[in-house]
């Protein structure tokens, strides 16, 4: 049993005036923890091969229609050192599960960009070796983002997610202990989810030793087994993103761009309105992007311009910290300081 407030169905289903105070009690608690800057990274995606099969994935293994691919890192090197845009302060590797790919293209990527820029590295790669864990971090990356996608073990399992639940809780620990910042999440609205499975999200997500959470809705993705299944709502998504932040104050919490295909140019902003502090620019290569596909081949790509729109109409500024640099602050003595422990979480209202 975790000691913080979780939220009600009732809240996560929440519309008209009771979603929008939530939501701006969520705005206030992130303003009042970190201002008005947010972060800004950069995500590359380096590989769309994938040993594992996901029904709600369109790089699932099974999925032969798709053209796969592995990025040269002198290429994705070349751009983020020279051709990066300047509000960026963090790249994010991310690729399927593909190990090859981190030997030959993450790791030597990761060291040219710690030798040669001061930019902050975090990975989205998977399940790996221990051993591979520790040669990404030993070249420099310092955050690891393993989604936990669902906490019901029985749905993860029928759903084919990565692993298995428990591998995949397991190597979240693995992680933590041995000196990766973190960050984890899960998917909102999949079909068969039920509310408690939805609640059961939170108080996993509460427990585990994270930085950062992210929720993403769930898209029926193109060439996957659950393609006709229906879009969740993106306001399930934007309660869920407000309940976290009032759960956890401290953690960083992206706007991810799913958002925007849940909600055609709203989904983006309205996250950046309900608790995020995070935006990430797209700067993997145009021919590349394409067959990246998470969810739809008609992608919604948020370029610099875009990103930098959004952030200005929503009224905040990019954070000239990176993320990395925020994380490393935040611990002491080499110890991450677990802000439970540091007694200083905010208790929002029950909701
Ligand atoms: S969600 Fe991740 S692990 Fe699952 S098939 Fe897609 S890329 Fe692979």
């Amino acid at each position: 049993m975790n000691q913080f407030v979780l939220p009600t169905a009732e809240l996560l289903h929440s519309r008209g005036e009771a979603q929008n105070a939530i939501h701006e009690r969520a705005a206030q608690v992130t303003r009042s923890r970190f201002g008005h800057t947010v972060f800004v990274r950069a995500v590359v995606e380096i590989s769309n091969f994938c040993r594992e099969n996901c029904l709600y994935c369109g790089m699932r293994r099974n999925n032969r229609a798709l053209k796969r691919y592995r990025a040269k890192h002198e290429q994705i090197a070349d751009l983020l050192i020279h051709h990066r845009p300047e509000s960026v302060t963090d790249v994010n590797i991310q690729a399927g599960e593909d190990p090859v790919a981190v030997r030959e293209v993450a790791l030597p990527l990761i060291r040219t960009l710690h030798q040669h820029t001061d930019l902050g590295i975090s990975v989205c790669l998977g399940i790996l070796d221990h051993a591979l864990y520790a040669q990404l971090k030993e070249a420099g990356a310092t955050l690891y983002i393993m989604k936990f996608e669902m906490a019901n073990p029985v749905h993860y399992a029928e759903l084919q997610a990565p692993g298995t639940f428990e591998k995949r809780i397991a190597h979240i620990h693995h992680l933590a202990a041995t000196g990766w910042n973190l960050s984890s999440g899960f998917i909102a609205g999949l079909p068969g989810q039920t509310d408690d499975e939805l609640i059961k999200n939170f108080s996993l997500a509460a427990d585990l030793p994270l930085d950062g959470i992210s929720v993403s809705p769930f898209i029926p993705g193109d060439e996957t087994p659950l393609s006709s299944a229906p879009l969740s709502d993106v306001n399930l998504t934007l309660n869920c993103m407000a309940a976290l932040r009032l759960m956890r104050p401290d953690r960083v919490i992206p706007s991810i761009s799913a958002l925007n295909l849940a909600d055609p140019g709203n989904g983006y902003r309205r996250g950046l309105r309900t608790g995020a502090n995070l935006v990430t620019i797209n700067l993997t290569p145009s021919e590349l992007r394409g067959d990246y596909l998470l969810y739809k081949r008609d992608r919604f790509i948020m370029t610099e311009e875009r990103i930098l729109t959004a952030i200005a109409a929503e009224g905040l500024i990019p954070s000239s910290q990176s993320l990395a640099d925020f994380y490393r602050a935040k611990k002491v003595n080499g110890k991450h300081v677990d802000q439970r422990q540091a007694g200083a979480v905010m208790k929002p209202e029950a909701p």
